[in-house]
């Protein structure tokens, strides 16, 4: 019987050739990307990305601008292959992991006709009001509960917590499970991954860097492959095929 496997993808930098908070700004008003970035250590990511949406809205700009703005977003067309024919041809279950938020992932996922691929998409909260304004919040409700993370994912949302209670929901375990992303905030859930795991890790980018620094430390057990293009991740998905 085909192995059944799982295929993790953080969006921004991984599935996606871009990042869409910034993206967003850079697009429509790059005083306030500038801003975002004088800002970045100091407020907490979601919450400076929620403010700024407001301020966007505060200048007219409308849901069709930023919507736009999204479907023109870099996207590889070999990324649109990888997962199409992954999903297609092995008994591969997708779930999307990521740190953006729910309107701008299904707004970029249905311009490219993959708004089926994923079984579920954990990320933060988001959605136009009637005025226009795409309200976002946390996922994890900063008046609730926090998450126990020690690994240093940001108190909006844990991915290595957030994996662990998905692959609870989805039992028995997967035979194999594929992490693709980039960023420093997917190092915490491929800790949780076994030796038969994978992870596809974005070369140049904060994963690659927190695994050479603390891989051995955390004591990292799944494998590694490095890709830079999204035509390398189609071509490891091929192999995984056969
Ligand atoms: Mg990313």
């Amino acid at each position: 019987m085909a192995p059944r496997q799982l295929v993790v993808f953080d969006f921004d930098w991984s599935m996606a050739d871009q990042d869409t908070d910034r993206w967003i700004f850079e697009v429509h008003a790059p005083d306030i990307r500038r801003k975002i970035k004088n800002l970045e250590d100091e407020v907490q990511w979601t919450d400076l990305v929620a403010q700024s949406l407001e301020e966007l809205h505060g200048r007219g700009k409308t849901r069709d601008d930023i919507e736009n703005a999204l479907r023109i977003m870099p996207f590889h067309p070999a990324m649109v292959r990888a997962v199409t024919n992954l999903k297609a041809s092995t008994n591969t279950t997708l779930l999307c992991l990521s740190n953006a938020n729910s309107a701008f992932i299904s707004t970029i996922l249905h311009a490219k006709g993959l708004e089926n691929l994923f079984e579920e998409i954990i990320t933060n909260p988001a959605s136009f009001e009637p005025s226009g304004l795409l309200k976002l919040r946390r996922r994890v409700d900063p008046t609730g509960p926090q998450h126990q993370c020690k690994v240093g994912c940001s108190p909006n949302l844990c991915k290595g917590e957030e994996l662990e209670a998905f692959l609870a929901r989805h039992l028995p375990e997967y035979d194999r499970v594929i992490y693709v992303g980039d960023g420093e905030n997917d190092f915490c859930p491929i800790l949780r991954m076994r030796s038969q795991d994978m992870v596809l890790c974005r070369r140049l980018r904060g994963l690659e860097h927190r695994i050479a620094q603390e891989g051995e430390k955390e004591g990292l057990k799944c494998q590694v492959k490095y890709w830079a293009g999204a035509w390398e991740v189609e071509e490891i998905f091929t192999q995984l095929s056969t």
